[in-house]
């Protein structure tokens, strides 16, 4: 592309940025819209955090996505923060605004908005979230007013009964409730829609999966695992195997990514470019 005075910056701050592929989601965004945007991560260690998004601000920089392990520690220093991203009390898109940055999560309309594009509907749905993390916090939050059940399976059982009641109170209803990893036992006799919410088998871990019995797995009609590198996780490989769907976590990186595109440039990505953008994704996994 060709950097000029009137390209518009954009990019990530997190720690440790080296791996990202979101210069690949916006960059080549960029390229197949012709507009005059780059995007560049930026290591920014803890200590530095206050100072860089005020840095970031004085030079004019259109929009940050924020990552690991900044997404809850940035907002004291935002000017305003979005009501979904209060909610789930986490941002990963700063948008210039008046007087500093606006905090937004896209986390999650990415991943409502990649579920629907796998034909997944969350209405009255009855769902497992494995883990109790910050995006499995994220994901129950998003759920509450659609699921009809939402179980939240963990290792540490507390953080899943802290989340299930958060989200209670949230709901105005009885909606979560909270069981250890090792209990799946007590689960109702439904079949579920279950998202993949922890660390277990993202590479080089490949051959782990958060829980191992094959009789879970006959619970599950569809799998959706967060992870996205391996493309085929072990999760997935057991739901497939059972008789289920299952899906990975790239779609939601990228409409993620989309959405904070969306919000720096105020348009809307047509599903072309989407689709596009994804297959590039794919090649580079
Ligand atoms: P986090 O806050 O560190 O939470 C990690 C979760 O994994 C916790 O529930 C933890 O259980 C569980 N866990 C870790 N090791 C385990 C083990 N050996 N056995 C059982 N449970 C274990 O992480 P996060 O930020 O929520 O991220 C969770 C996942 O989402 C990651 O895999 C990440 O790659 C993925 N993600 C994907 C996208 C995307 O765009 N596709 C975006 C963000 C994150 P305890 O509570 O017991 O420790």
């Amino acid at each position: 592309m060709q950097i000029d005075g009137r390209t518009k910056i954009c990019g990530l701050i997190g720690c440790p940025v080296e791996h990202t592929l979101s210069p690949l989601i916006h960059n080549t965004l960029s390229e197949l819209l012709g507009l005059n945007l780059a995007y560049v991560p930026f290591p920014v260690r803890e200590e530095g955090l206050e100072a860089a998004v005020k840095g970031a601000y004085a030079l004019g920089i259109t929009g940050l996505n924020v990552t690991v392990p900044h997404k809850e520690k940035v907002l004291p220093y935002l000017a305003e923060t979005d009501g979904l991203a209060e909610k789930i009390g986490a941002v990963n898109t700063l948008v210039k605004s008046g007087g500093g940055y606006k905090g937004y999560n896209t986390d999650m309309p990415g991943l409502c908005r990649a579920m629907a594009s796998d034909g997944i509907h969350l209405k009255k749905e009855q769902v497992l979230i494995l883990g109790a993390g910050g995006v499995a916090r994220a994901v129950a939050v998003m759920l509450a007013d659609k699921a009809e059940n939402i179980w939240i399976l963990n290792r540490t059982v507390d953080r899943a009964a802290m989340i299930a009641e958060e989200v209670n109170v949230y709901a105005g209803r009885q909606v979560a409730k909270a069981l250890p990893l090792t209990a799946y036992d007590a689960l109702p006799a439904k079949r579920f829609l279950a998202v993949q919410a922890t660390n277990v088998g993202m590479y080089p871990a490949t051959d782990n999966a958060v829980i191992e019995e094959k009789d879970f797995y006959s619970r599950i009609h569809t799998g959706y695992d967060l992870i996205y590198n391996p493309a085929k996780t072990k999760f997935m490989r057991l739901v497939e195997e059972a008789g289920g769907v299952a899906f990975n976590g790239l779609k939601m990186l990228l409409y993620q990514g989309i959405i904070a595109y969306e919000l720096w440039n105020r348009i809307s990505v047509p599903d072309t470019k989407a689709e596009e953008v994804y297959k590039r994704l794919k090649e580079n996994i």
